[in-house]
């Protein structure tokens, strides 16, 4: 049994469908992030987790519970919302200690509660302060204390760190994925942010128009996504999601595809798609090699923009019917206007059919 179970859980506003039938389970110990574009019905299904909001239609159960008709404080869970509210006239120590005072839990084991959690969260030297006294991220970290300090069933959190500046973000993901861990409850955390659920979810729900896309480890997402929606949410710079058209036979023993108005025979199974189907190949900017000249299994496209990253070049190139992007070591970087041949490499494509479902494993 899941510590958190949705099932066919619906939310719609008027004639808006915000969440359509979600089904999910997250298991004790389980970080899920929902990920999606702005409106998809993250928010919305993290709410009605919480009794925030009604579900129209479907159950949530919470260990094992039903708690469609339970209000917030019935449901045993702690949430963390983007906008914080700590009591400005409490120090730190009392903001933590507050939710404890409410449950009578004794003082001992306050002051005890109260000195884990703030070791956890380095906020030991900041405990006599209060939060007009503190930085951004230790606010953040308070908030986050005070929402687990009590020992629920469940965390919730709502785009928690979206409120940090980059480098503190990248620390309190570190932090946060740490505590979680330690805590074994079934987390839901709300991003829209992909890195911050690549790096502290250990699943991963995509959602889009109230629908969930796609639920997977990180690993799985970025290396086999489901359809041409995951492939080209996830990953940066984004996947290339390249129209084509399967021609048989293929060169070279591969499957043979027109693609960007070009013939090439990729390294796939050649009966991979039927001949004449309409498919859509995927191939991430960092799965191309350039080639020296133009082979049976290589794109050419003429060097249309160039971005450096560092220590690698983003190179957009235009072809007859489509752009590509294309990662390479910025010392192998071709110059503006060059004409140039990229491999797809093996094990670095992905097909899809004409529904954008993917094809193969
Ligand atoms: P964001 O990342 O922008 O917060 P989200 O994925 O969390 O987006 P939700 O906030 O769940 O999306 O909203 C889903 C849809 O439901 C959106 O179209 C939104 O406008 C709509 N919606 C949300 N709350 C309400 C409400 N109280 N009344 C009417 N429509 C709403």
């Amino acid at each position: 049994m899941a510590d958190i179970e949705l099932r066919n859980l619906t939310k719609r506003f008027g004639d808006l469908v915000a969440v359509d039938s979600v089904d999910l389970d997250v298991e004790a110990g389980e970080v899920m992030c929902l990920l999606g574009p702005s409106g998809c019905g993250k928010t919305t299904t993290l709410r009605m987790i919480g009794g925030l909001e009604w579900a129209t239609e479907g159950d949530i159960f919470i260990a094992g519970k039903l708690v469609n008709n339970l209000k917030p404080a019935q449901r045993d869970i702690a949430m963390v919302f983007q906008f914080y509210a700590l009591y400005p006239s409490l120090t730190v120590t009392e903001n933590l200690a507050f939710p404890l005072h409410a449950e009578k839990v004794d003082k001992a084991e306050i002051e005890r509660r109260v000195t884990r959690i703030a070791r956890i969260l380095e906020l030991d030297h900041a405990l006599n302060r209060i939060p007009g006294r503190l930085s951004e991220g230790e606010k953040q970290r308070v908030a986050v204390g005070r929402a687990i300090i009590r020992n629920p069933q469940c965390f919730l959190f709502d785009e928690p760190l979206s409120r940090l500046d980059i480098a503190l973000r990248q620390e309190m993901r570190g932090q946060i994925k740490m505590l979680l861990a330690d805590l074994n409850k079934a987390s839901v955390i709300v991003t829209h942010d992909q890195i911050e659920a690549l790096t502290i979810g250990d699943r991963i729900a995509v959602m889009r128009d109230g629908l969930i896309e796609q639920v997977a480890s990180p690993h799985e997402i970025f290396a086999s996504p489901a359809n041409v929606f995951v492939a080209g949410f996830i990953g940066t710079p984004q996947m290339n999601l390249i129209a084509g058209r399967s021609t048989k036979p293929g060169g070279g023993g591969g499957l043979g595809l027109s693609l960007c108005n070009q013939d090439i025979a990729l390294p796939l199974a050649p009966d991979a798609a039927a001949a004449g189907a309409e498919v859509t190949v995927g191939v991430r900017p960092r799965g191309f090699d350039l080639a020296s000249e133009s082979a049976a299994d290589t794109l050419s496209g003429r060097v249309d923009l160039i971005e450096p990253m560092g220590a690698e070049t983003l190179l957009h190139l235009k072809t007859e019917a489509e752009e590509l992007r294309v990662v390479t070591d910025h010392r192998s970087a071709p110059a503006h206007g060059a004409n140039v041949h990229v491999r797809p490499r093996a094990g670095q494509i992905h097909l899809f059919d004409e529904h954008g479902g993917r094809i193969g494993a």
